[in-house]
Parts: C-alpha cells; sequence; structure tokens
C-alpha cells in the first residue's frame, strides 16, 4: 500500500472591511456616511481571530487601510498572533473606476497606515470586488510593483459583479514585465460548462452551498490537481447581528445576506477538513520568483512558477 499524498495546504484570507463598505451597498450607503455608522468589525474580526487561534491556523488579512487607522488594536492583534498583514488598498474604491494615479495614491496610503501600525512589511494585495484584470487595469501589476507589493490576489478567473475574467488562468501567472504575481481565486472550469468556473474559494457560493458540496469541489482541486486553493472570508459574513439598510435591491440584499447565521460553523468545519495557511507561505515560490522576473514577459500570461 502507497503512503498517502500529503495534504495540499490552501491559502486562507480575510478580507477586513466594515459590513456598510460593501460593493453591495454601494448605491445606498455613500461613502461620506461611513464614519457615522455603527462600526462593527473590529468585533467580527475578532471573532475570526478566536476562530483561527482555535483551528490554531494563520492566514493572511487584506485589510483597508481605512479600517487600520480607526483600528490600531485590532491591526496589532493580527500582526501578535502570527498573521500576515497584507493590504485591501484604502478606500475600497473599484480599481477599473479610479484610474492609474488614484490607485497608486490608494496604494500608497493603504500600505503607510498598515505598516506604521503593524510595524511589518506589507507587500500583499486584494483588490476591492476583485475589480483589477489584464484587460480593465493593465497598469495594476507595474503600479503594485513601484508601490513595494510583491504579488496580488485579486482576479476571479470567472464572471464576478461585471469583473472577472473567464478565460484567465487558474494558476498563478505574470500579467505585466513587472513580475508581480497574480494568484487567482479558486475556480473549477470544466469541459462540461464551456469555460465558465464554479467559485470554490468563499463568498456568497460558500454561504449558500451545502457544506459538503463545497467541500467535495475543494478536494477535487486539491486532490485532482494538486492545486492549492484561495479562500477568502470578510468579517461581516460571521456578524448575522449586522445592519440591513434599507432600499437595498433584493438580488444584493440576498447576496450579502445569505447564510449569515451559519458561516463561522461553517468555516470552523472548513479549517478542521483541509490544510490552512498565509497565502505568502503558500505561494512563497512564486512570489520568490517574481524578484528575479525577467525584464519583458511574454505579454499577457506568463506561468509564474
Ligand atoms: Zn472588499
Amino acid at each position: 500500500m502507497t503512503a498517502p499524498a500529503p495534504r495540499v495546504v490552501n491559502a486562507l484570507s480575510v478580507d477586513v472591511e466594515d459590513w456598510f463598505q460593501v460593493e453591495n451597498y454601494g448605491a445606498v450607503i455613500a461613502r461620506e456616511r461611513w464614519d457615522g455608522l455603527e462600526a462593527r468589525v473590529a468585533a467580527s474580526t475578532g471573532r475570526l481571530l478566536d476562530l483561527f487561534a482555535a483551528c490554531g491556523v494563520q492566514a493572511t488579512f487584506f485589510t483597508l487601510g481605512w479600517v487600520a487607522g480607526r483600528n490600531p488594536a485590532l491591526i496589532r492583534r493580527i500582526v501578535a498572533e502570527g498573521h500576515e498583514l497584507a493590504s485591501h488598498g484604502h478606500r475600497h474604491e473599484r480599481v477599473a473606476a479610479i484610474g492609474p494615479e488614484r490607485f497608486a495614491a490608494d496604494l500608497r496610503d493603504a500600505r503607510h497606515v498598515l505598516e506604521d501600525i503593524g510595524g511589518v512589511a506589507v507587500t500583499g494585495y486584494r483588490a476591492p470586488t476583485f475589480s483589477i484584470g489584464p484587460r480593465s487595469t493593465p497598469w495594476a501589476h507595474d503600479i503594485l510593483a513601484e508601490t513595494g507589493h510583491r504579488y496580488s490576489s485579486s482576479i476571479f478567473p470567472g464572471r464576478h459583479e461585471g469583473a472577472g475574467a473567464p478565460d484567465l488562468p487558474l494558476t498563478p501567472f505574470r500579467p505585466s514585465a513587472s513580475g508581480v504575481p497574480e494568484i487567482p481565486m479558486t475556480a473549477l472550469r470544466p469541459a462540461v460548462l464551456r469555460g465558465r468556473a464554479i467559485p470554490v474559494s468563499g463568498g456568497g457560493w460558500f454561504r449558500m452551498m451545502p457544506y459538503a458540496a463545497f467541500a467535495r469541489l475543494l478536494r477535487a482541486v486539491n486532490a485532482a490537481e494538486r492545486r492549492r486553493g484561495v479562500f477568502y472570508v470578510h468579517p461581516w459574513e460571521v456578524d448575522p447581528g449586522q445592519p440591513r439598510p434599507a432600499g437595498v435591491p433584493a438580488l444584493k440584499r440576498f447576496k450579502h445576506g445569505v447564510g449569515l447565521a451559519s458561516t463561522e460553523a461553517r468555516l470552523g468545519r472548513l479549517l478542521h477538513d483541509f490544510a490552512w495557511d498565509r497565502m505568502d507561505r503558500v505561494f512563497a515560490a512564486e512570489i520568490a520568483a517574481s524578484d528575479k522576473a525577467p525584464a519583458a514577459a511574454p505579454p499577457g500570461l506568463a506561468a509564474a512558477a
């Protein structure tokens, strides 16, 4: 009998933002109101930290600079407990919408406040709402390199809220000559679906699907393809008591609210059933390779490995 193959270690990530900063509420909650709303991110992120500690798991926290500046104790706890502190930008604006100059400023603002409070180098980045892509923001990875970032995990390789990229690689790749690797969200793209992707990475899908079905998909990624998964969760997804603003269209309300009461328990099962670690450790080889990237990578889709 042959020994079982070692478990594939997946990357666990948290997008640290408050309940009112989500794209689904963008039309009903103006950015100018954020400071007047009930802040719940410290408590809900604390629940995730408690859960990770109980499971002995370390994760990457892609944190909004806006949140960090208002919650320094939370940032220090994330670092003290051995997690990777990374950037979710500063103001949670869609990257394609703000353009290259404001994107660079947003990255610098977030990195400055995160590094100042956390006392560690911040080199990982996740775009708000997976809003970067080789076609919509071909300048994004060069700007990430210029602002000191070493990897991005910002692309959903399927359709997502008008973004995403159905034909992009499912594994890490270098979108630009800068060499900064893009580590996409996990998806399966079975031939039978003719290019359409099944997300296996978190969000509403994770909250909506029966747990066993989700676990089977992630097992297929890990076992059949020996591919590492990237999972993400938001603090507000383990906060069923959060306010529900009026005027949100039914579909957006559903996407935000489905399954909130059971997410923490499901996440506990997921942490138990699979192996997890920080992004920078799971993808250390790809990130290190980016530091000695060739000056001119082939356009588009050079493999990072
Ligand atoms: Zn976000």
